[in-house]
């Protein structure tokens, strides 16, 4: 049952609320498992494992069809950032490949942001996300993210709960 394979794969816990998931809760219980889409279907969402999460029943019809809130910090005096969901949809499938995700006048944002950058990442699609700083043409700097060549997508490790 595929619900059973996500669950053990997510370790029983729900990647919403970051509670555990009772294997025995009742059929019609609001603490019942539940398979929750990452990108949901109606946002051209896939029903591949990868994009397929553990959740609480509750937590689910709570989230409904809503993308997970992934804007850079808005304080930040980014010279460009990418659209992290894009970037991670394109990125995720492809290990090994790499792109600049943010451009940042100066070498300690660029540092923060690239740290920003994993944090978000392996909360939505975890895998040992890496990202690092190259200078880019003169002053900026660049932030890469990439997603290594020997994780596996959807299959390493636990989803985190993201940030309230
Ligand atoms: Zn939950």
């Amino acid at each position: 049952m595929q619900l059973q394979r996500i669950a053990a794969r997510d370790g029983w816990t729900c990647w919403l609320c970051g509670g555990e998931v009772d294997p025995d809760a009742p059929l019609d219980s609001p603490a019942r498992g539940t398979v929750d889409h990452l990108v949901p279907r109606s946002r051209g969402g896939s029903s591949e494992l990868a994009n397929l999460r553990l959740a609480h029943r509750r937590c689910n019809v709570r989230r409904g069809s809503h993308l997970p809130e992934l804007q850079w910090p808005a304080e930040w005096p980014l010279l460009m950032g990418t659209h992290l969901w894009t970037a991670l949809a394109r990125l995720a499938p492809r290990p090994g490949a790499a792109e600049v995700v943010a451009v940042a006048p100066l070498a300690e944002l660029a540092d923060a942001a690239a740290g920003w950058a994993v944090e978000r990442a392996e909360c939505f699609v975890p895998g040992g996300w890496e990202a690092w700083c190259e200078p880019w043409s003169g002053g900026p700097v660049a932030v890469w993210l990439r997603r290594p060549c020997d994780s596996a997508p959807g299959d390493a490790g636990r989803p985190r709960h993201p940030e309230p």
